[in-house]
């Protein structure tokens, strides 16, 4: 079966998770493909960087739409509407839209109307009210129905709450996001040891959280648990992403009201997280919301490096706790700190055999072949029509 002509559709220009994940997808695509951008920025140079066909067509006025919002003004309507116009255009060659966001979805379901193409949307939030106001979802929801030729959910979570804000279970399958293992198996020890020492001299052991820093990625509680770990370093990588530039002061002032300034570090946005991630001696994640997949649990795994994780949404399909990495409760700080102080206290033959059976499930189950293979079986039914999955 070869897989069909893509117009891949996402919304931001930011190279968050979901970018990220459209990244590879799109960059290993085996068949004609173009990813369409809704907003300049350093997503659209890194397609560039890949060779993949890539348009920006900014979104206008619904741009100020937000999630927690409810229905979009007349203004946002009326770019859906043009913006719909350009899509269908570019998806006329194509033979599917694949939509990466909502509000890419939103302009995609229109586009494909005009065009006459299936649509997919990639749905990678986990659609609750901690993140969306209850209209956004319901609106969402209700056009998924009406409109989505499938619906690709990253992870069980991710189904189910779609499942329980009353999408149609027929309508999802869950691909979980792959990752690509060559970049962290290209770390050689002399890399990390030079990152470790150019950042850490001396560190008894250091800890590595990587995410975007946003109040619910919980890096307030990495810095209140090192807090009480004296010889704990922790690398706080990220940078806020979607302007929670308050959260970013505030964990700065937290770093020095709990004066642990020399051991804890706030790195902002790194290129070279495989190489922090092996020179660090435990990777910690700290979502204090359900995360819908989590790439920085599969990225610890194949870094080789013990995985603290919050035990909560996608995470819990990614680690078998006690066996491929350790789950805590989300936001409790003395819960990840007796689990740092248990990893340390691991004896170090026990610790490798949880490493290596992490690093090749992560290797075996992850896979981005295997995500763009179920990718393009999704779409592939979407084009010929087959009916829903029941
Ligand atoms: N990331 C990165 N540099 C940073 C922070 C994050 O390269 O400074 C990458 C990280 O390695 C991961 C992605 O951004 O691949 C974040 O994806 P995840 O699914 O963990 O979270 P999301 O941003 O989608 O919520």
């Amino acid at each position: 079966m070869s897989a069909p002509r893509v117009l891949f559709l996402t919304q931001s220009g930011e190279l968050g998770g979901g970018e990220r994940s459209l990244l590879d997808l799109a960059a290993q695509w085996p068949s004609e493909r173009e990813v369409m951008v809704l907003a300049d920025g350093p997503f659209v140079e890194a397609l560039r960087a890949r060779d993949v066909p890539t348009s920006i067509e900014p979104l206008g006025a619904l741009a100020s739409v937000k999630r927690e919002s409810g229905a979009p003004g007349l203004g946002a309507l009326t770019d859906v509407a043009r913006l719909a116009t350009r899509v269908a255009k570019a998806a006329k060659p194509m033979d599917v839209i694949h939509a990466n966001s909502q509000k890419a979805f939103v302009v995609a379901a229109a586009a494909g109307l005009l065009a006459r193409r299936p649509v997919v949307w990639h749905l990678r939030d986990i659609l609750t009210t901690a993140h969306f106001s209850a209209a956004n979802i319901r609106a969402a929801v209700m056009l998924a129905n009406a409109r989505a030729a499938a619906v690709i959910a990253n992870s069980e979570a991710t189904a189910e709450a779609f499942r329980a804000a009353g999408g149609n279970a027929d309508l999802v399958q869950v691909v979980h996001n792959g990752i690509p293992a060559g970049r962290f198996d290209a770390v050689t020890v002399a890399d990390a040891a030079n990152a470790r020492r150019a950042l850490a001299p001396g560190a008894g052991c250091v800890v590595a959280a990587v995410s975007r820093l946003a109040p619910w990625k919980g890096q307030h509680v990495v810095i209140a648990a090192t807090q009480t770990l004296p010889d704990v370093h922790a690398w706080i990588i990220g940078a806020p992403l979607f302007g929670e530039d308050d959260y970013a002061a505030k964990l700065r002032a937290q770093v020095k009201g709990l004066e642990v300034s020399d051991r804890v570090q706030l790195l902002g946005e790194r290129h070279d997280v495989p190489t922090l991630l092996r020179a660090a001696d435990i990777v910690v994640h700290s979502a204090v919301d359900a995360e819908p997949f989590g790439r920085v649990v599969v990225e610890g795994m194949l870094s080789r490096r013990p995985v603290i994780a919050t035990s909560a949404g996608g995470v819990r399909e990614i680690i078998r706790d006690g066996d491929t990495g350790v789950l805590v409760p989300p936001g409790d700080p003395v819960a990840l700190a007796e689990a740092i102080r248990r990893v340390r206290a691991m004896p170090a033959a026990l610790r490798e055999v949880m490493v290596q059976r992490a690093y090749d499930d992560a290797v075996s189950r992850f896979s981005v072949e295997a995500m763009v293979s179920n990718v393009a079986r999704v779409l592939s039914e979407a084009v010929s029509g087959r009916p829903r999955r029941t």
